[in-house]
């Protein structure tokens, strides 16, 4: 009698372990990760393997996107230069300071689509839901004058609300199915409203990338091409 409790017990847990094998990526930093993310999409009400609004999400992390057009007080010049040369070079900003109904302001750059500034936010999101505080070098330079400053977060924070973010549009066991039932890079963006880079930085991170090449080998030797000849642009 207690032998067969004691199988059934351990009945359990292997098929927990099996579980996770199929709801959680291999590695202990990627799991936390993970786990985190589904955590979010619970919150947020997603569908288990449907796509994420990080815009519903951002009410509950007290963020207020504001609409680049709604800025006052820029000049044309500024405006010009954000929007034109330096378009390139920032997808979002978070202000320092909290509104005194404790929201905080985030800008997203709008000349960028609307799937990379979805995973902008999800990453400021996660800074909020992750605790993570500005690091030093931001405080203080808030503290001068009132000015308000750009956030700036410790490296360690930063790779971890990226990649939570990631997590939490692409999440591993639907991304694993659809790789399992043949879909392309590209389909599976569509799917979770992403870009198809930041599907292949998932299928990399969460160590799908063998399975996802066996089954696209052509679509693989067309992304190392590309790599190669745009080594130095980050995948967003
Ligand atoms: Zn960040």
């Amino acid at each position: 009698m207690v032998k067969s409790i004691g199988g059934l017990t351990l009945q359990v847990s292997l098929d927990r372990k099996r579980m996770d094998q199929f709801t959680l990526p291999p590695g202990e930093k990627w799991r936390q990760f993970e786990l985190n993310a589904l955590g979010l999409r619970d919150f947020a009400g997603a569908r288990l393997d449907g796509a994420l609004n990080p815009f519903a999400l951002a009410r509950f992390a007290n963020l207020l996107v504001v609409d680049f057009k709604q800025i006052e007080g820029l000049s044309a010049e500024a405006r010009e230069h954000l929007l034109g040369s330096a378009s390139r070079e920032w997808s979002g900003g978070a202000c320092s300071r909290a509104l005194p109904d404790g929201r905080k302001i985030i800008i997203l750059n709008p000349n960028h689509g609307r799937q990379r500034q979805h995973s902008t936010l999800m990453e400021e999101i996660c800074h909020v839901f992750l605790g993570h505080t500005p690091n030093r070098l931001a405080i203080v330079t808030e503290g001068k004058g009132g000015k308000s400053a750009a956030r700036d977060y410790q490296k360690a924070d930063e790779e971890a609300a990226y990649a939570t973010g990631a997590a939490a549009l692409v999440p591993f066991s639907a991304l694993r199915r659809l790789v399992l039932l043949g879909r392309s890079a590209g389909e599976i963006a569509r799917h979770f409203r992403v870009s198809r880079q930041l599907v292949l930085y998932r299928l990399k991170v969460t160590r799908l990338w063998s399975l996802y090449k066996s089954a696209h080998p052509a679509e693989v030797r067309s992304v190392k091409k590309k790599r190669s000849s745009e080594r130095d642009s980050r995948l967003q």
